[in-house]
């Protein structure tokens, strides 16, 4: 691997730290991680991913958990990128350090721009987004030649942006073969499944994964109809993601065989 370019005041890194497990970091953010000298961290980075990627470093970086973690509520967005920009400026390697991909639902996009407007270089590092972690961790594909020719990655939270997003017409794609996959969605699950049902039949296949590619990873398998209601009888909270479609008949037909072996033993 070639050394990233040294520094010149001025730069820094969004990186994609993945689902959760270290194994599916990049090569390239592992590399961006192990160069930096001040690291913001956000919530969903597992303590795994950094202990990982900092593995045998010997000056560790200056690290700032900007998620829940770091105080009672999350940091203010403004407030982050002053202090990436002020780093930046006095020469700093600054790495924000973002759950999944920091260009899928992590503000990253806004970030950037912030930070190009006020002069500073930004370089962007993919990461595996967690949509994909959660259908690998259900053992399901996105897409199918026979039955899904597409993905939709959105938002279920409210307003996202100012923008109320018309269920009922999100419904009617997952009708023409294309997979949702819903982040944030799980708190929103009631208002979500309304505006479905308006286009989609009850059993329809639907799922929730949380914590995906992670030791305590948890998912559920089951309908439209009775998604709320599942996520409720099963405790299944934030993070995860839900996925709706009929790419999931392969992982319902299974989680049904497990029912039916652990009935019988
Ligand atoms: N940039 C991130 C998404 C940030 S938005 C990415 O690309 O994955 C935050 C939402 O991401 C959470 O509410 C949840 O829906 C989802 N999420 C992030 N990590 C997750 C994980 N390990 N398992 C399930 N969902 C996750």
């Amino acid at each position: 691997m070639n050394p990233l370019p040294r520094s010149k005041p001025g730069r820094c890194w969004l990186v994609g730290a993945g689902p959760g497990d270290p194994e599916l970091l990049t090569l390239k953010a592992v590399k961006a991680i192990r160069q930096a000298t001040v690291l913001l961290v956000d919530d969903l980075v597992s303590d795994a991913v950094l202990d990982v990627a900092l593995k045998g470093r010997k000056r560790r970086p200056r690290i700032v958990q900007v998620g829940k973690r770091g105080g009672c509520a999350s940091t203010p967005q403004a407030f982050i990128e002053r202090l990436m920009i002020g780093e930046a400026r006095r020469g700093e390697r600054v790495v924000r350090l973002k759950g999944g991909d920091p260009f899928v639902f992590g503000r990253g996009g806004e970030e950037a721009e912030h930070l190009r407007a006020a002069g500073i270089e930004v370089e962007v590092v993919n990461g595996i987004t967690s949509g994909l972690a959660a259908a690998t961790g259900l053992g399901v594909p996105l897409t199918h030649r026979a039955h899904a020719h597409g993905v939709i990655f959105v938002t279920g939270h409210a307003r996202e942006g100012g923008v109320e997003l018309d269920w009922a017409t999100l419904g009617a794609a997952a009708a023409q073969g294309l997979t949702l996959v819903i982040y944030m969605g799980v708190a929103q699950a009631e208002r979500l499944q309304a505006g479905l049902l308006r286009t989609l039949p009850a059993h329809t296949p639907a799922a929730a994964v949380q914590h995906a590619s992670l030791p305590q990873q948890r998912q559920v398998v089951t309908t439209l109809g009775e998604l709320p209601a599942t996520l409720r009888e099963q405790g299944i909270g934030s993070p995860a993601i839900l996925i709706v479609g009929d790419v999931l008949r392969g992982a319902a037909a299974l989680a049904t065989r497990e029912d039916e072996q652990r009935h019988a033993a």
